[in-house]
């Protein structure tokens, strides 16, 4: 379990802070807004009135703590920035900030945050993916054209093993898992006889997996 501080509880920051709590962390939100924090305050392990750009009030949070401080403060740049100015003299270890605009992605990277996220860019980039590729559930970028992408196998993969489906791109493409029912075969064989509706996941370039998901659906 980690501890995570999350700054700014607009829609980013408390979408965030709720998942987090979701995985077991502990969490801690911090908002100027009351209604924020008090909307908030029963599902974070804590929630704190504070202004960020006090020096004082942000360093009695004790945030050199916490393993990671998101900066979920997009609109208000100036806040965002002296935000994280502050947090880098207490000696953070690792701070994560959103960007809205291309000055404050500068600006936040000249002073050193471990990493920028541009919410609406990169999910428009996911939902376009997600677009071309509608019979992809989910995927994970592994860099370099690797990708490992979840399918589900439709009514007419019956009966029909791996091998059946894949042949050519059998040794492209790898069958990480199968998922059947709560039950989970790890490295299928090329034998394996799927299912209608098993969820497969998958490994291999881009240009592999574009040939191969579209097969098993
Ligand atoms: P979103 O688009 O995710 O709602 P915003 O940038 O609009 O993001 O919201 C950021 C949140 O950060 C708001 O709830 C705002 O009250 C909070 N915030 C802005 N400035 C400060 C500050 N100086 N101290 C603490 N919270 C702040």
């Amino acid at each position: 379990m980690a501890q995570f501080a999350v700054i700014g509880l607009g829609r980013f920051g408390s979408a965030c802070a709720l998942e987090l709590m979701k995985m077991g962390h502990s969490v801690l939100g911090v908002d100027t807004n009351p209604k924020l924090v008090n909307k908030y305050a029963d599902q974070l392990n804590r929630a704190v009135i504070a202004d960020v750009t006090d020096r004082q009030a942000l360093e009695e949070l004790g945030l050199d703590n916490y393993d990671v401080v998101l900066v979920a403060i997009g609109a208000d740049i100036e806040s965002s920035l002296v935000c994280v100015v502050h947090l880098k003299s207490f000696g953070v270890p690792t701070i994560w900030a959103k960007a809205i605009s291309h000055t404050q992605h500068l600006i936040l990277a000249k002073i050193g945050v471990n990493r920028i996220i541009h919410p609406e860019e990169e999910m428009g980039i996911r939902v376009a993916q997600m677009l071309s590729y509608p019979m992809v559930n989910d995927y994970i970028t592994l860099g370099n054209g690797d990708y490992i992408v979840e399918v589900t196998a439709s009514d007419n993969m019956n009966g029909q093993t791996i091998r059946d489906i894949l042949r050519e791109q059998l040794t492209d493409v790898q069958v990480l898992l199968v998922k059947r029912r709560g039950q989970t075969t790890i490295q299928p064989g090329p034998d394996f006889s799927l299912h209608a509706k098993d969820l497969l996941i998958l490994f291999g370039q881009l240009q592999a997996l574009r040939t191969a998901a579209p097969k098993l659906v």
